[in-house]
């Protein structure tokens, strides 16, 4: 069972993503502002690098954060090499993965399938996964097309262990956010998608992620049918996260 949903559902979750970023000397810095504190209305995560999940669960402590992966392999086990398998992850106890990242989609080719083949084996590890889907801005005006091919894979997944991050690609580091409207449009459309399939989807949160700051993040989170925030950039920083995670209340 995951960490993060026994948690308060009704509690927004926040995650921050390193991406292939960070050494191993700023690990211990960066967690200091967050000591001993406690942020009532949101759950707060960081998805590290796989080199240091296990320092990272080490520095964390005394902070509110729950530390997961970037990615795992499809495979079980065996000759895979340089690959992480959901097993090894959750023998860290690793509470949950991204999946399906753009940059994973795009840079090394990975299929909506295979992405939900990874999201099964961490379910199956008893890790949340957070499966990423969103459109590029020449798929923007048939996003809805889009998104319906990302998750129909996901379908076949348990709903009582998911989260959807929508990152539209071409907002991810672009410092262009969604519109409100824009999230408000494609949040209805996955959340009616999801229970239109099965009644048992409704309860699937669905993040948003793509150039969130600490200007625009309140605001995004209380859009309607958002559930949190995906954030890479403003994460890196932890006296700017800290100041932005401060504006959600
Ligand atoms: C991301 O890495 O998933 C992301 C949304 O990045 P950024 O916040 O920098 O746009």
């Amino acid at each position: 069972m995951s960490l993060i949903l026994v948690g308060d559902f009704m509690k927004k979750l926040v995650i921050g993503n390193w991406k292939m970023q960070k050494l191993s000397s700023e690990i211990h810095p960066y967690f200091h502002p967050f000591m001993n504190k406690s942020f009532h209305n949101v759950d707060l995560a960081l998805a590290v690098p796989y080199l240091f999940l296990q320092s990272c669960q080490e520095a964390h402590n005394g902070t509110p954060f729950k530390i997961g992966a970037q990615d795992v392999s499809a495979h079980d086990n065996g000759a895979y090499t340089g690959e992480i398998s959901a097993a090894q992850l959750a023998s860290l106890k690793i509470s949950f993965s991204l999946v399906g990242h753009s940059e994973r989609r795009k840079n090394f080719h990975e299929s909506s399938e295979i992405v939900a083949a990874k999201a099964k084996r961490l379910q199956n590890a008893g890790i949340l996964p957070i499966v990423c889907v969103g459109e590029t801005i020449e798929e923007k005006p048939h996003f809805q097309d889009v998104l319906k091919s990302q998750l129909e894979p996901v379908l076949s997944l348990d709903p009582k262990n998911l989260v959807i991050a929508y990152e539209p690609v071409w907002a991810i580091g672009t410092g262009m956010s969604a519109s409100i409207d824009d999230i408000k449009r494609v949040h209805g459309f996955i959340k009616y998608f999801l229970k239109e399939h099965s009644y048992d989807f409704s309860s699937v949160r669905v993040l948003y992620g793509g150039s969130v700051s600490e200007k625009n993040a309140s605001s995004l989170l209380q859009c309607d049918h958002v559930d949190g925030l995906l954030i890479g950039g403003a994460s890196l920083d932890p006296v700017g996260f800290d100041k932005l995670i401060a504006t959600l209340g």
